[in-house]
């Protein structure tokens, strides 16, 4: 039996899942995120008893976006959630009577991919999540690595371009800056200024009343327009780029590209499999990484959390 429940803790909902042993999903809740402490802890109670109810579960994971402490027991800070040094676990145990393990949000969904998606049979795996930034996760020898203090890795932070785009992290030219949802909308807008004559039907979505997206570049790109494949291509170069240099540090076996832009893989996954080539410091006398799409989607955090609070459990990876 054993059922677990992975829950995907983001700003805006709580994504909750009852998985199976075999990695399915056999029950699912949703609720909007409540923006106090108070009633996060109240929401995410009321969502595993509702679900408890419809399947007995023994463990719940909590997959979350910010920094936990070295024990995994405490929010020292999330950007888009109300906790600041809360020992969620112990809340969350103290109310629900059965284990609570917390993992950061990224960390779970390089699980899940591990044991059930991309990386099922890979031991050393790094994986690049790009959404509207980058979020990175490392599996090394079979094992998740978060570093001393437990916030390893900021793949996204790494400097690319000295004196480049600002970042919100305070620095220049960071990784995201140049390769994520948010890099495609400015790289085409730079190209639109640069280039003029470049014929694009992107111009349309440039008005006061709109907002130019990620997607909406990669969709004009696949309808062939230029000035979005050249967008295309230039986030494909960073990647690349970031690639090589995580591969440098790392040297894994494969490296996993997942977040919502990973579906667009096709438009952009092989010029960055060549760029990374090239870069990659012994090039021709080392053998490369693969480089593969996830396979798991949305449900990468919910799944790869779920199992691991099997772990609370059972001595099942
Ligand atoms: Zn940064």
């Amino acid at each position: 039996m054993a059922n677990t429940v992975g829950i995907d803790v983001g700003g805006t909902s709580l994504r909750a899942a009852v998985v199976d042993p075999a990695g399915r999903i056999i029950d699912r809740e949703r609720v909007p995120t409540p923006n106090s402490a108070e009633a996060l802890e109240d929401a995410l109670a009321h969502v595993v008893r509702r679900l408890e109810h419809r399947n007995p579960v023994s463990a719940v994971g909590l997959a979350v976006a910010g920094f936990l402490d070295t024990d995994r027991s405490t929010v020292r800070f999330a950007p888009h959630l109300p906790w600041r040094s809360v020992n969620v676990q112990k809340r969350m145990q103290d109310r629900l009577n059965i284990p609570v393990l917390l993992e950061h949000d990224c960390n779970s969904a390089a699980w899940g991919e591990y044991v059930f998606g991309a990386a099922v049979g890979a031991t050393n795996v790094a994986m690049i999540a790009i959404g509207t930034g980058i979020g990175g996760a490392l599996i090394f020898n079979d094992e998740l690595y978060r570093g001393f203090y437990g916030t390893a890795p900021e793949f996204g932070h790494l400097q690319v371009v000295p004196n480049g785009r600002p970042c919100a992290c305070g620095k220049l030219g960071c990784f995201e800056r140049y390769c994520s949802g948010t890099a495609l909308v400015d790289t085409a807008l730079e190209l639109m200024v640069s280039n003029p004559d470049l014929p694009t039907e992107l111009n349309r979505d440039v008005t006061p009343e709109s907002e130019l997206t990620g997607r909406r570049v990669v969709q004009a790109a696949r309808a062939g327009d230029i000035l979005a494949l050249r967008a295309v291509d230039d986030f494909a170069h960073w990647l690349g780029t970031g690639i090589a240099l995580v591969a440098d540090v790392f040297d894994p076996e494969l490296i996993v590209i997942a977040g919502g832009v990973s579906s667009s893989g096709d438009l952009f996954i092989e010029k960055a499999r060549q760029v990374y080539r090239q870069h990659l410091t012994g090039s021709g006398y080392r053998p490369f990484a693969k480089i593969k799409q996830a396979e798991l989607g949305d449900d990468a955090g919910q799944v790869g959390v779920a199992r691991l609070a099997r772990k609370l459990i059972t001595e099942e990876a």
